[in-house]
């Protein structure tokens, strides 16, 4: 069946079915890629500050278990997200053959599987992306996730802010007087989902989102494309190469560390 479907919704995966799955949490990640080098960031980078470093994932994993009885300073968050690098050794490859490719038309690929691990209280902001098709699969862990349909994108300040070919909003949708004061609270009603493991979100083209981890938490996206939907991305692609040789946003971006 073609996904046609311009709402966003949730499908459930039935993880008992996938005891290696199951297996996947900190501990298990911590135990098997202690020396793997990965980069966080600070948590928020679409409206706060940017900063990135590199770390172990088991001194990464221990920030976050050693952090997990206390409240922390927003500042000392960061998240470990996008990251695509390692991720294949997972075998996550199942859900997408069972759950997803089922959705989809018959030449649709998934072109990206990036990965997301963060404390309580880890959050993207509010943004906007240009996939075809985006699955947001919940492991482990809890989430909540925020969305705008573009209908309402006029009631979005944007920010100049570059993210990889999307759109950043300038206010935290997080920070309770940004959001009571904002003129999109006022005349909307944004859809909110809670994700437990098992969820899988459906995020539509350009749909407006903004996560935040409930508890420390594990997930994937699939974002798929087609050829046709990739073409779609065209624009993008050319402000991603752009930005990467310097040429465009250069130190106003959620990619890199300000100079
Ligand atoms: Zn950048």
């Amino acid at each position: 069946m073609w996904l046609e479907a311009k709402q966003p919704f949730v499908k459930n995966m039935d993880l008992d079915r996938w005891p290696k799955l199951q297996e996947l949490t900190p501990e298990y990640l911590k135990d098997r890629y202690p020396h793997v080098q990965i980069p966080v960031y600070h948590s928020g980078i679409e409206q706060g500050p940017v900063a990135y470093k590199k770390q172990y994932l088991a001194e990464y994993i221990d920030d976050i278990q050693s952090a997990q009885n206390h409240t922390r300073d927003p500042q000392d968050i960061y998240y470990l997200g996008e990251s695509h690098d390692w991720v294949e050794a997972l075998e996550i490859k199942q859900i997408f053959t069972d759950y997803i490719r089922p959705l989809l038309p018959r030449h649709a690929f998934a072109l990206q599987t990036p990965f997301w691990l963060g404390p309580k209280g880890s959050k993207t902001g509010l943004h906007a992306e240009p996939d075809g098709w985006n699955f947001l699969c919940q492991f482990y862990g809890e989430k909540e996730v925020v969305l705008v349909s573009p209908a309402h994108a006029h009631l979005i300040p944007r920010s100049t802010r570059f993210d990889g070919g999307g759109k950043t909003a300038l206010m935290d949708i997080w920070a309770p007087t940004q959001r009571e004061n904002s003129p999109l609270l006022k005349e909307t009603q944004p859809l909110v989902f809670h994700l437990k493991p098992g969820d899988i979100l459906f995020i539509p083209r350009w749909w407006w989102h903004a996560a935040r981890n409930t508890t420390t938490s594990i997930a994937f996206s699939y974002r798929v494309e087609t050829i046709g939907s990739t073409f779609l991305n065209i624009p993008s692609l050319c402000l991603i190469a752009l930005h990467n040789l310097g040429l465009y946003k250069n130190n106003n971006c959620t990619c890199h560390t300000p100079e």
